[in-house]
């Protein structure tokens, strides 16, 4: 029999109280509060005091307990759950958090910004439209001025804080279309420019926004794997002659593969001449340009008609953080604008901007305050120091590894480099890999390797704040056991 349609009070007050029983799971007591909070805090101190002691790689996938992944089993304790978290989620794999990280783009995840995710989970303020958070979209603000700052971007400028890099190369191209006004019907006499050494989520973006029928010309790269500028202007000339429209100019400000930075100044300018939106992608090296020691390479950068950089790689947050800054901040408004009529009430507060008018999302995670907090906590100081110290390390392998008779790559810029193993005869490439299939097995520290020109080589990408000597010495140490067991 389905319930009547209409109910007394007296039975509309029992089902509340039935339904109160199982609040009581969801808020817990203040005692087993604490005893939770205190369990994943005992959980997160030894994970960190013995993160020197662990592998950060291991190949070992075949033990895991996979009824630990089903969600339609009877609910188990946190103890429980912690000890499967350990075994079942942190040991297998890639370990991000390690100093010995040194593959892809690391960064580490520092603990303060950890606890600003549990404050902005736990107070749930909602950082999308200044009339219901405005302390939260004040500091939402505050995190993008502090980049545009950083980057010497005029007071126009705005900025959107989203999950990472790919989603803010992804708004940035959607933003150029927008601005520019290309239409799907001109999609195909429009033109992007980019090198091969351009990370693949910008592709990717492209397709996405539903550019991918623009025209795409990668430009040569020199023998340092930057841009070549009489490459670029000879082809935007020929582009012109031939009834195309130059569009788009993206730059890399620290490439994936070989650190390097396009010459920004340079195509700066060119992006002028032939009025393009200018887009750096400095997702990886932005924050090389807060260094003394770096600084120059970034020149031209405050030209950009966008910017793409991740602070959960530069500014060695936990991962989630991306942002894209676009100088002038009302293209990023253009193509974030809405109308609803369940929101007028938020839209007669125009004090301050809305992040939710500034980017795709609505309901979003209150991220700024994980870089926020270690911020006003730590001041900036130990952030450059802590980059700083990955540039040396970087220059200190590369003399380290020509002793061991490695081929290097270009002298780094930044902190990533590539070399490789020249074997006294057979084949190169080869070799390399199973060298690398070596370092994979022995897991102490974790490297990764890349395809260039058809030749393999491997990667040193240093950007976790935890990454020092210790790290980079253990590395040459397994190079040189793995090297012996190949003879
Ligand atoms: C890491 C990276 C990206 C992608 O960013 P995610 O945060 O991984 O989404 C884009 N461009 C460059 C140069 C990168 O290093």
């Amino acid at each position: 029999m389905p319930d009547p349609m209409i109910h007394t009070i007296a039975q509309i007050i029992e089902k509340l109280e039935l339904a109160h029983l199982h609040r009581e799971v969801l808020e817990p007591d203040p005692k087993t509060r604490s005893l939770l909070t205190q369990a994943v805090g005992q959980y997160a101190a030894e994970f960190i005091d013995a993160i020197d002691t662990h592998k950060s790689f291991d190949a070992r996938w075949d033990t895991l307990n996979y009824d630990f992944f089903k969600l339609d089993t009877k609910p188990i304790s946190l103890t429980e759950f912690l000890i499967h978290f350990q075994s079942d989620v942190q040991r297998p794999g890639l370990n991000p958090a390690s100093g010995g990280h040194l593959g892809y783009i690391p960064g580490g995840g520092i603990y303060v910004s950890a606890l600003g995710d549990f404050l902005a989970a736990v107070s749930n303020e909602y950082a999308g439209l200044f009339y219901a958070g405005p302390g939260a979209v004040r500091i939402e603000n505050s995190c993008i001025r502090f980049l545009c700052n950083t980057f010497h971007y005029p007071e126009s400028a705005h900025g959107c804080l989203l999950s990472g890099g790919s989603l803010s190369n992804l708004t940035a191209m959607t933003t150029a279309r927008i601005a520019r006004n290309i239409r799907a019907r001109d999609m195909e006499s429009q033109v992007v420019y980019m090198t091969e050494q351009v990370h693949h989520s910008v592709p990717k973006s492209l397709r996405l926004a539903g550019m991918e029928d623009m025209q795409v010309r990668i430009i040569p790269i020199d023998a340092q794997y930057r841009m070549d500028m009489e490459a670029l202007e000879a082809t935007i000339k020929k582009d012109i002659q031939d009834q195309f429209t130059p569009a788009i100019l993206i730059a890399s400000a620290g490439t994936t593969d070989t650190g390097v930075v396009d010459p920004l100044n340079a195509i700066a300018e060119l992006a002028k001449k032939y009025h393009c939106w200018f887009h750096v992608d400095a997702a990886y090296g932005g924050m090389f340009i807060l260094s003394a020691l770096t600084r120059n390479l970034f020149e031209g950068i405050a030209e950009a008609d966008s910017i793409v950089v991740d602070p959960h790689k530069g500014l060695f947050l936990p991962y989630g953080l991306g942002a894209v800054l676009v100088k002038n901040g009302m293209h990023l408004h253009q193509a974030n604008r809405y109308k609803a009529s369940y929101m007028t009430d938020a839209q007669d507060h125009t004090e301050e901007w809305s992040p939710a008018e500034l980017g795709p999302e609505l309901t979003k995670h209150f991220r700024s305050l994980r870089m926020f907090l270690p911020l006003k906590l730590l001041g900036i100081k130990p952030f450059i120091a802590c980059l700083e110290e990955k540039i040396w390390l970087c220059r200190y392998f590369y003399e380290k590894i020509e002793a061991l008779g490695f081929e290097r790559g270009p002298y780094p810029e930044l902190s990533v480099m590539i070399y490789r193993a020249i074997p006294p005869s057979g084949d190169i490439n080869l070799y390399n890999k199973q060298l690398v299939e070596l370092l994979h097995q022995d897991g102490r520290v974790f490297i990764s390797s890349t395809v260039l020109q058809g030749q393999v080589w491997l990667r040193l990408a240093l950007l976790s704040f935890r990454t020092s000597r210790y790290h980079i010495d253990t590395l040459l140490d397994m190079i040189q056991k793995a090297l012996k067991q190949m003879k």
